[in-house]
């Protein structure tokens, strides 16, 4: 089954369509049960930040949205659409979700310009000549206008991330998921990446963020997510969860880190 183009729109039209929505899910390696019954509703245009210390289950949700890990059990919506459904094209619908790692996993083999070009012409079919357009359009965005040509391993860990994230930007997707894209880099190099997701953020993008910059999720999380063991303990908006949490497990976690 293919991912509808026409979802989004309905989404759009009915605007009670979340962007995204998990029921249920449930993920086991073996007999290790890793995600415990998570439910999340994402409503277009928000930005979910998922706390939690490691371990918690943040990368493994990430990557079941991303249809990475098959699910054990529950359901993914996107726009609307079960992703989960049997028979689903996992690459069609990869195509519409953005995701960003640690590492910087840029293909080293090839330009700045051609990482950022490859997806849309290759799977998207868009011709060459548009594609390098907005390319070039997204890294003057980014700050990156003068590394169109260079190598990656020419650019600092903070320009790569950035890159990073204009790659996955470039396959204009309804969702974009970030793991920990600042957890590898130097700490002066943070900032520059924060702030692209800042304007991300501001510009209406639907995210989803596992982080452990707790003052950049104060700063941009429509929702806090705290997670542990697997399941989300609670969700509140920043200014809520953060203040007031209501779980001894987030007081816990919020003091330990703070
Ligand atoms: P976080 O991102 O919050 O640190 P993860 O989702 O990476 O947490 O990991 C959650 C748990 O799942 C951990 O106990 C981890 O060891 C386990 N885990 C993650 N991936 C795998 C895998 N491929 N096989 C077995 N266990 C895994
Ligand atoms: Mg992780």
């Amino acid at each position: 089954m293919a991912v509808s183009d026409t979802a989004s729109d309905n989404a759009a039209v009915g605007s009670a369509v979340p962007a995204l929505e998990i029921k249920g899910l449930r993920k086991s390696f073996g007999p290790t049960e890793v995600l415990r019954g998570i439910d999340l509703s994402v409503a277009p245009h928000e930005v979910i930040c998922l706390i939690g210390a490691s371990g918690s289950g943040k990368s493994t949700l990430l990557r079941t949205v991303n249809l990475l890990e098959p699910v054990s059990a529950g359901d993914i919506w996107l726009s609307g659409q079960r992703i989960t459904a049997p028979g689903i094209d996992a690459n069609r619908v990869r195509q519409h979700i953005g995701i960003v790692f640690q590492a910087f996993n840029l293909f080293p083999h090839m330009t700045v310009l051609r990482n950022v070009t490859l997806g849309p012409v290759k799977a998207l079919g868009v011709r060459p000549a548009q594609a390098t357009e907005e390319a070039r359009s997204l890294l003057t965005r980014f700050g990156l206008e003068s590394k169109a040509g260079e190598y990656p391993d020419r650019l600092s860990g903070g320009q790569q991330q950035r890159v990073a994230i204009a790659r996955a930007l470039a396959m204009r997707p309804r969702l974009l998921l970030l793991d920990e894209v600042t957890s590898a880099l130097d700490p002066e190099l943070v900032a520059e990446v924060l702030d692209v997701i800042r304007e991300l953020a501001g510009s209406g993008m639907t995210m989803l963020i596992a982080t452990h910059e707790m003052g950049f999720a104060r700063d941009i999380a429509t929702r806090v997510a705290f997670l542990a063991d697997g399941q989300i303990v609670e969700q509140a908006p920043p200014g809520e969860l953060f203040t007031e949490p209501q779980d001894e497990r987030t007081q816990r976690f919020l003091r330990r880190i703070t």
